[in-house]
């Protein structure tokens, strides 16, 4: 099975099976090894492997939606997560440059141990073991793990948001900044989220009898304050053009079948590696590559890869291109790379509907754009 078809396969068995229990057990972390109470869908659809659209509608073909509310409110998390940071681009930019004056603090015993999971708090220390082994944590973990970091390990949050993107298979640049800033109390303002022992052993299947945390902390505060800027989605022209299709959009070619000259795979993964993303990530990532590529050699008879802006200015010398294409980049390392290329050569970001569709939804809070969840979907469904 090659990974698109695991992921539609865990989706069925997924919608088949467990769905209708999901808004019930959702919130309970059985561990690694008893993960069917959430879809485990999370590394296929940042990678959109399997796209937000189709996990909508397959579970709409199954169930009432009225039944499956919960679930469908989840992976709209997802699209609003992605639709806030792209009207405010200069929240990624900040986190960035705050990283920047934080790597010091990466030699500090503390960063260490916590990273290491060696700290005095042993749930803390299961899933930071956890997330090194399996690269995944439950929705709950990750909650209860930033909140210790940040208020009872009193570590900076963008340290803690550095270190999941590098070890989460499912690691995404809006996703994992925001959920962060949630948790400190800077996305929702004034308002931080308190792991606390009874909550954790309430949910979790191992319980914890000592158990210390700051669970009286108050939010964090920014001074900066973010503007919302214009959404942008580039018109296509395709005289002579190159498609570079990347797996942050993996299935866009097979969905969107349009006349393209040219077709390459852009491979983001020097870029990651030099921003030290772990192992399995990057050999995840690979492997998605590697079947991006036997799709471009089959379908395109295409072998042409792109590292770094010196492969991409001799194709376009070589073919003479005048338009290059590809799947619509947000937030994240792999935009700051290409937008690094954009000072040199034009690129045009293809969207997909339903992105441009659902981003200007996001431009306040999630129960703004829970509220047009029915109108979308009565559009993509
Ligand atoms: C601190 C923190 C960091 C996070 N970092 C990431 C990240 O880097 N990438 C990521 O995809 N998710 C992130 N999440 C959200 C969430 O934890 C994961 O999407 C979820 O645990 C993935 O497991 P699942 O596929 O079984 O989810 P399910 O519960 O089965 O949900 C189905 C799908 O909906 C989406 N989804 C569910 N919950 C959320 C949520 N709270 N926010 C956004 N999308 C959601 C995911 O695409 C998920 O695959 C983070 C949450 C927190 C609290």
């Amino acid at each position: 099975m090659n990974l698109r078809e695991q992921g539609i396969a865990k989706l069925k068995e997924f919608s088949e099976n467990h769905l209708s229990n999901y808004a019930k057990s959702r919130n309970f972390d059985y561990g690694p090894s008893k993960r069917d109470n959430v879809s485990n869908l999370s590394k296929y659809i940042t990678h959109r492997i399997i796209d937000e659209q189709e996990v909508i509608q397959t579970a709409h073909s199954k169930f009432a939606y009225i039944k499956i509310e919960k679930f469908i409110q989840e992976v709209f998390w997802r699209t609003y997560w992605k639709g806030w940071l792209e009207m405010r681009p200069r929240v990624w930019t900040t986190y960035i440059e705050d990283l920047k004056q934080l790597e010091k603090q990466k030699d500090s015993v503390e960063y260490q141990q916590a990273i290491s999971g060696k700290t005095s708090i042993e749930c803390f220390n299961d899933w930071a073991n956890e997330l090194i082994k399996y690269n995944y944590l439950h929705n709950h973990a990750r909650m209860w793990f930033a909140s210790i970091w940040i208020f009872t390990l009193k570590l900076p949050w963008q340290l803690g948001a550095d270190f999941f993107l590098k070890h989460l298979l499912d690691g995404d640049a809006a996703s994992n900044t925001l959920s962060w800033r949630w948790v400190a109390g800077l996305q929702t303002k004034g308002k931080n989220y308190l792991a606390t022992k009874f909550n954790i052993n309430t949910f979790s299947a191992k319980k914890y009898e000592v158990l210390k945390l700051n669970d009286q902390a108050s939010p964090l505060f920014e001074t900066t304050s973010f503007e919302i800027q214009p959404l942008h989605f580039d018109k296509v022209e395709n005289e002579n053009s190159l498609f570079l299709l990347h797996n942050l959009d993996s299935n866009f070619l097979q969905k969107f079948q349009n006349k393209y000259n040219h077709f390459a795979l852009l491979d983001f993964n020097s870029i990651l590696e030099s921003k030290n993303y772990s192992k399995q990530v990057l050999d995840f990532k690979s492997s998605i590559n590697e079947e991006l590529i036997d799709q471009l050699k089959s379908n395109f008879n295409s072998d042409l890869v792109v590292k770094n802006k010196e492969d991409l200015l001799k194709i376009v010398k070589d073919k003479n291109i005048k338009n290059i294409i590809t799947p619509y980049i947000n937030c994240g390392y792999e935009n700051d790379f290409m937008n690094e290329i954009k000072k040199k050569i034009k690129i045009t970001y293809l969207a997909r509907d339903y992105d441009q569709f659902c981003y200007p939804f996001a431009t306040k809070g999630f129960f703004g754009f829970k509220e047009q969840i029915p109108k979308i979907l009565s559009k993509i469904l």
